[in-house]
């Protein structure tokens, strides 16, 4: 399942993308027309979408799309579980950008780390994974535990 989010599900968009789902996000681009770009571009996606009016228009031009109910993202997540999709934590895609994740080279790490002020220690203690688009380092620390807790707590309820 590959997915395009609207404007309003940001937090949704990064939350299939921690769970290694392909998700877009529109508010990634700066497209005039947003309805329109959602609904004459990323055809081979699953549009999800908050807004009634844009679902019925995309319904109406027999789109695969999902209708998200819920303000909050725990539940948005709900809803989407019980049409199969899983929630899990899964190194491989971008949070930010979407971008597969790979190992970073001694170089990037150490570049990454000294333009973040964190110590290179970290390279010792985590495994690393790298998106190359933002110059970003993925490590399963402290940010990592509160994941884990947030996806227990959507798990539970
Ligand atoms: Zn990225």
């Amino acid at each position: 399942m590959k997915f395009v989010c609207d404007r309003m599900l940001g937090k949704l968009a990064i939350w299939l993308r921690i769970s290694g789902y392909d998700t877009i996000y529109v508010g990634d681009f700066n497209f005039e027309n947003e309805d329109h770009a959602l609904l004459e571009n990323f055809k081979d996606r699953i549009l999800l979408t908050k807004d009634k009016t844009l679902y019925k228009k995309a319904l109406k031009e027999k789109r695969a799309v999902i209708y998200i109910r819920s303000n909050d993202v725990a539940d948005q997540m709900r809803e989407l579980k019980r049409i199969g999709v899983n929630f899990q934590i899964v190194m491989d895609r971008c949070s930010v950008c979407n971008t597969p994740l790979r190992k970073p080279s001694d170089d990037e790490a150490l570049e990454v780390l000294k333009k973040e002020g964190i110590k290179e220690d970290l390279r010792e203690i985590y495994e690393l994974w790298f998106c190359e688009k933002c110059k970003k380092l993925y490590w399963m620390g402290g940010h990592w535990k509160n994941m884990v807790r947030f996806l227990d707590k959507v798990e539970k309820s």
